[in-house]
């Protein structure tokens, strides 16, 4: 459970072409980061994958199973949106618990998953406070704890701490890191911050202009990044 397969997916707004043509390879479990620089089309494939935006042409199969045409709820995917996308007006445990208060299971089901999860983020002592209430990772953590719960096949988070301080930003790295070592469930994180892409990723793609410039372990883009774009951009030698 977890492999995702693109398979000449392309995209286009209008005129303009903003995904030509990608193929890739995503295993079950593995840690995946989008990397490249701002407009190049990172958000439109994740929400591609997601099936918040139609594809344009091409195919993207979970597990084997064709879903190009299917809506986001049946892909079996969890989103994970910035902390800011919590509802203020209720507690950290009914904010975990929201979508599995949509789908209509039991309170004794939905107790023990939004249990399971805080045990997992470290919310435990504080399920019962508003948003407001916690620190910014913590926050960061109930948004996580929300798309947990859903038990998805596959995590996408589209730079979720770019609105976080540094500091912050570099705990959050090793708990999400330590999060899919627990897991061991498919992650594919978007982020325009070469460190947080090497020290992340198991495997790096570097998208430029809706293209994939490389694809690679972060020890491979490093010591052999195959163009001047990809060096520049990993901050290798070459
Ligand atoms: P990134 O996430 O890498 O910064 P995006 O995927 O958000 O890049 O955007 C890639 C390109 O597609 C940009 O040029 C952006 O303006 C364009 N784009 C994204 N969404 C839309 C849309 N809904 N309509 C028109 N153009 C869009
Ligand atoms: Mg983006």
């Amino acid at each position: 459970m977890g492999s995702i397969t693109l398979n000449k997916v392309s995209k286009t707004f209008g005129e303009a072409t903003v995904i030509p043509s990608i193929d890739l390879e995503i295993h079950d479990g593995e840690f995946v980061v989008f990397v490249g620089p701002s407009g190049c089309g990172k958000s439109t494939l994740l929400r591609l994958i997601a099936g918040l935006e139609d594809t344009s042409g091409g195919r993207i199969l979970i597990d084997g199973k064709d879903v190009t045409g299917n809506a986001p709820a049946e892909r079996g995917l969890a989103m994970v949106f910035q902390s800011y996308a919590l509802y203020p007006h209720m507690s950290v445990r009914n904010n975990i618990a929201f979508p599995l208060k949509m789908a209509k299971l039991d309170k004794a089901a939905i107790d023990k998953k939004v249990e399971d999860a805080a045990r997992v983020l470290n919310l435990t002592d504080y399920l019962e406070r508003r948003p407001s209430q916690l620190s910014g990772g913590q926050r960061q953590r109930v948004a996580i704890g929300r798309a947990i719960v859903r038990e998805p096949s596959a995590f996408l988070f589209d730079e979720p701490l770019s609105n976080l301080d540094a500091a912050l930003r570099g705990t959050m790295r090793l708990e999400i890191s330590e999060l899919h070592n627990t897991l061991k469930t498919t992650m594919i994180y978007v982020t325009h911050d070469q460190v947080e892409a090497m020290t992340m990723a198991d495997k790096i793609v570097v998208l430029n202009r809706g293209n994939i410039e490389q694809v690679g372990s972060p020890l491979d883009l490093y010591r052999t990044p195959r163009n001047l774009f990809v060096a520049g951009f990993i901050g290798s030698p070459r």
